[in-house]
């Protein structure tokens, strides 16, 4: 294990507490509650780690990492330890106050994701009156600031027709980047997937009009675009392989290759409770299991793509395939590839039965 490169980012996610209830939120069903939270030593001794492996990047995520009242406690220390540090929110906490404690901590960037670009539908989707207008005057602070503003649109079958006007209000807000994202069918998503899931127009549609903004914008505005796996024929390279980039933490401590490993049966995770992050990263049976390309079956072992997406995501084998050491069935060549139009005559929008009512993301007992 001397030549394993250390991870390019720590994703830390600092609690799963939000005081939005999105059905296409990708945090699992079982969450973590408050009390099994790490304490702010605990997350200053992980940084210290990860900056002792090398990493370069902390991701600060949820759940609403703004939440944890310590938050520009934690970036302070990223920040001294020579992170570069990344706030995903929702923004809906972001006063003036916290804006300016954050800069004081040394904040790098901030993430600012909306549920649409209208504010009765956002609202609702997000189950927060008022969160849509927070997050116009949360962009405004970051401006002002002068942070780099990326903006984030989660989009699927209910709001995807709002797409151009979500490109015009990221512009309208001075985004330097806008992320497109179709919801990826995980945690809550994959719950909600048959309320979600949009159809093969829907996408090419929306995936013309990214194309046309990308062209308009050009030198202006970056717009990154995720895809839905469902319509590909080549899986996604899954957090840039597993136990490859990047150490994913929970609320609790327990370190994860990505969000949804715990899904898969028969695999322990390590807790930096009581596991150095060095010592997870270098030596965890749990990240060895599916990092590089010995663990691979055919056809991915022979393939030429085999270094470019890792054999895809092992979650999405196992929930759509039952074998999360099989091809992820997302691609053409995978013995179970049919699986994904019969998934989509299921849950897209020509499905026979209409969509079933969202079920709100919910953290039980809070
Ligand atoms: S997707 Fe919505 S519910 Fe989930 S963490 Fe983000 S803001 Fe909260
Ligand atoms: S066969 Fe495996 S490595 Fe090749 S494209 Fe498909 S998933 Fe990727």
């Amino acid at each position: 294990m001397s030549t394993l490169a250390p991870p390019m980012g720590l994703i830390a996610e600092l609690t799963h507490r939000c005081p939005l209830q999105c059905a296409y939120c990708a945090n699992p069903l079982e969450m973590v509650a408050p009390r099994a939270e790490l304490s702010t030593a605990d997350w200053l001794r992980v940084i210290d780690e990860a900056a002792e492996i090398g990493i370069l990047q902390l991701h600060l995520t949820g759940g609403e990492p703004m939440a944890r009242p310590d938050l520009a406690q934690i970036v302070a220390h990223a920040a001294a330890r020579g992170l570069y540090t990344n706030l995903i929110t929702s923004g809906v906490l972001l006063s003036d106050a916290a804006m300016a404690e954050l800069l004081a901590a040394g904040i790098d960037h901030i993430q600012l994701s909306f549920q649409g670009a209208a504010e009765d539908a956002a609202d609702r989707m997000g189950g927060y009156k008022g969160g849509h207008a927070r997050k116009l005057e949360a962009a405004r602070r970051i401006r002002e600031a002068g942070l780099t503003l990326t903006t984030n649109f989660v989009i699927h079958r209910q709001n995807i027709a709002d797409l151009p006007a979500m490109i015009a209000l990221g512009e309208a807000l001075g985004s330097d980047r806008i992320e497109i994202a179709h919801t990826q069918y995980y945690g809550w998503a994959l719950k909600n997937r048959a309320a979600l899931l949009p159809g093969r127009a829907q996408l090419d549609e929306a995936t013309a009009q990214v194309a046309a903004a990308r062209e308009r914008l050009l030198g202006r505005i970056v717009i990154d675009y995720v895809v839905p796996d469902y319509y590909a024929e080549r899986p996604k390279a899954c957090m840039g392989g597993w136990g490859h980039r990047f150490i994913h933490l929970l609320p609790s401590g327990v370190a994860l290759p990505c969000h949804a490993a715990q899904t898969i049966p028969g695999l322990a995770f390590a807790s930096v409770r009581d596991t150095s992050l060095v010592d997870i990263w270098r030596s965890d049976p749990a990240f060895a299991r599916f990092r590089g390309t010995d663990w691979m079956p055919e056809p991915c072992r022979g393939c030429d793509q085999r270094e470019l997406d890792w054999g895809g995501c092992r979650c999405q084998a196992l929930a759509l395939a039952g074998d999360a050491a099989g091809v992820d069935p997302v691609c053409h060549k995978a013995p179970d590839h049919a699986i994904m139009a019969e998934l989509i005559a299921a849950d897209g929008p020509c499905a026979d039965v209409p969509a079933p009512p969202l079920v709100p993301r919910r953290l039980a007992g809070v």
